[in-house]
């Protein structure tokens, strides 16, 4: 049978690590075999597990760079990925050589870096998949759908690891008015 891509994007506190762990129990109660992938700079909370802001957690392998997956792939069927966006552009290629393969591939990741550019290799992930989903988060100032991640201190790094102490879902008017202020 055939494989496919899913992509679900969306800011900070969206639930996309939610959305992932709801997937990969739903294939597992079919009896699929399911690989979760992080990537190792992702330690948040555990080095091993996959982790939802609401503490949810499936085990995951921790790899050093996309094309590690391909060590650990063979016996299974479906294969999901968190945080892609911390990922190196062959995760693109990984991806697609895999559902090319009849597997199924879940990669969740953020779609927009905390300035509002587009977070690679999301964009050509979305561009490659047979299904995207966009989350969106609560904004924090103002109860709207948020898009945005808005960090307190923009200045510095694209990649600052951190939470709700760093970070805040934000609409795009309140993210705006954030921005012109810092
Ligand atoms: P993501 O992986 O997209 O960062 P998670 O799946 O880890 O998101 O977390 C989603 C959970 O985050 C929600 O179920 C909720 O408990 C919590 N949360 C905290 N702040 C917000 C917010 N502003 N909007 C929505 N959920 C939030
Ligand atoms: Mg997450
Ligand atoms: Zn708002």
């Amino acid at each position: 049978h055939t494989g496919w891509i899913e992509v679900v994007c969306g800011s900070m506190f969206s639930g996309k690590t939610e959305e992932l762990i709801r997937r990969v129990t739903r294939a597992l109660i079919a009896k699929q075999r399911v690989l979760i992938f992080k990537p190792s700079i992702d330690v948040r909370y555990d080095d091993k597990d996959v982790v939802s802001h609401n503490k949810n957690a499936v085990t995951s392998v921790p790899v050093n760079n996309a094309k590690e997956i391909y060590d650990h792939v063979s016996e299974c069927d479906v294969v999901a990925i968190d945080e892609a966006q911390f990922f190196d552009n062959d995760l693109v290629e990984v991806c697609t050589e895999l559902a090319n393969n009849g597997l199924r591939v879940i990669v969740c990741g953020l779609d927009m870096d905390f300035m509002g550019q587009p977070f690679e290799p999301m964009p050509q992930l979305m561009s490659v998949a047979e299904f995207v989903t966009k989350l969106h988060a609560v904004c924090m100032k103002c109860g709207e759908p948020a898009q945005f991640s808005y960090r307190f201190d923009a200045s510095g790094e694209q990649v600052v690891l951190g939470e709700s102490d760093v970070y805040e879902a934000r609409c795009r008017k309140c993210y705006c008015e954030g921005m012109k202020t810092q």
